[in-house]
């Protein structure tokens, strides 16, 4: 039987690559939904060779064409629908929230490939997804690196969770330069092809901070036991130290395909998903301790995350907005992780943590970071020119 699976950013970086290991394993899977934000007519393309596959548009930019649905309502129906094995959740940030729950509380195999999911609402969608007898498995690359190595131990035997980080493309550019640094210098990671935020956010190395806080609600492991070491070459995508002292790691090329082939096949390996990583050509092996002056972003996504509550909800919706305003040239690189830290110090947490509270403190922190741009942007009328996204 075919795996039957539904996308949740059909267009996105992981959706295209969903796509092509769906057209490559015709055998193993079959698309039966995907989801898209804005861009329908781009989803009509890629849906092309799957007439039966339903289509929806969340927030359609133009017009809509027929038979696809539309609202997060639709999003959240397909992420449900009963005939579905396997919902892959892409692209889309906080957006991807409400389809996820959805897809958890039907029961699914959900592969979670957005980060921001788990971290604005980890306790909650790891709780739905356990009432509801849902399974996630992770998609991005270290979280999928340690689910592999966990596979078969004794979860109380785990000592540390080790993420590695290749340090992105401003790893040892000086400081003052950083600070600077254009969209397209940002935008040229050295090892992984990924979308823009997930890129911009390697640089800053928030991406490192968000999958701390990631790793904490997947494996359920405190931060205290949860570490982040650079490692420029990526071929380790993360490993885990055990209580007698082995470390297990994971290695392939980084290639995301890898990661999602395997959650989507349930944790069955196919054969030739990727090419094998010669471990000769990558010659030597390098690590070396996060440097937190020149990657704020990562001590305070991991403050954020160890305050626990509604704060990590809110800390990734400033991220997000100032990300995107670093994008279209109103703020300086530099200016991302003050901003984002300046959202969360003024962030007063609610005393429930519920759905609510969630999407208030998101909402409140995308209010206040714009406002913080606002203030900045002024400033800033020499800006470099936007990058198309
Ligand atoms: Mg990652």
């Amino acid at each position: 039987m075919r795996s039957r699976v539904v996308l949740i950013g059909a267009t996105g970086s992981i959706g295209r690559q969903a796509l092509d290991v769906i057209a490559r394993f015709p055998e193993e899977f079959e698309l039966v939904g995907a989801v898209v934000g804005h861009r329908a007519e781009v989803l009509v393309e890629a849906l092309a060779p799957y007439p039966s596959a339903q289509a929806v548009v969340v927030a359609p930019e133009g017009p809509v064409p027929s038979g696809m649905a539309v609202g997060v309502g639709a999003a959240c129906e397909l992420a449900s629908m009963p005939g579905a094995d396997v919902i892959v959740v892409g692209g889309g940030g906080a957006s991807a929230l409400l389809p996820t729950l959805a897809a958890c509380e039907a029961g699914h195999l959900v592969a979670v490939a957005t980060k921001e999911v788990l971290v604005m609402a980890g306790e909650l969608v790891t709780r739905t997804a356990h009432d509801h007898g849902a399974r996630i498995i992770p998609v991005d690359s270290e979280h999928s690196a340690i689910w592999q190595c966990l596979r078969g131990e004794d979860p109380q035997s785990v000592a540390r969770l080790i993420l590695t980080a290749s340090g992105g493309p401003f790893r040892t550019t000086p400081l003052e330069q950083m600070a600077r640094a254009t969209p397209a210098q940002a935008l040229a990671h050295p090892n992984w092809r990924m979308g823009p935020k997930v890129t911009i956010d390697s640089a800053t190395m928030m991406n490192k901070g968000l999958e701390v806080i990631e790793a904490h609600f997947l494996f359920e492991v405190p931060y205290s036991q949860i570490e982040v070491v650079i490692h420029p070459q990526s071929a380790i995508h993360s490993a885990v130290e055990f209580w007698d002292g082995t470390i297990i790691a994971q290695l392939g090329v980084p290639d995301m395909r890898g990661p999602i082939a395997l959650a989507m096949a349930d944790g069955r390996r196919l054969r030739g998903v990727l090419p094998p990583l010669s471990l000769a050509q990558v010659g030597r092996l390098d690590f070396e301790r996060a440097d937190l002056t020149r990657f704020p972003a990562l001590r305070v996504a991991r403050e954020a995350g160890m305050r626990g509550g509604a704060l990590p909800a809110a800390m990734n919706a400033a991220n997000e907005v100032s990300v995107a305003a670093f994008l279209d040239g109103s703020i300086q690189f530099g200016d991302i992780p003050s901003l984002v830290e300046s959202v969360v110090r003024a962030f007063v947490p609610p005393a429930e943590l519920d759905l609510r509270a969630v999407l208030n403190a998101d909402r409140w922190a995308r209010e206040a970071a714009l406002a913080a741009v606002t203030e900045l942007a002024p400033n800033r009328l020499v800006s470099p020119p936007a990058v198309a996204r």
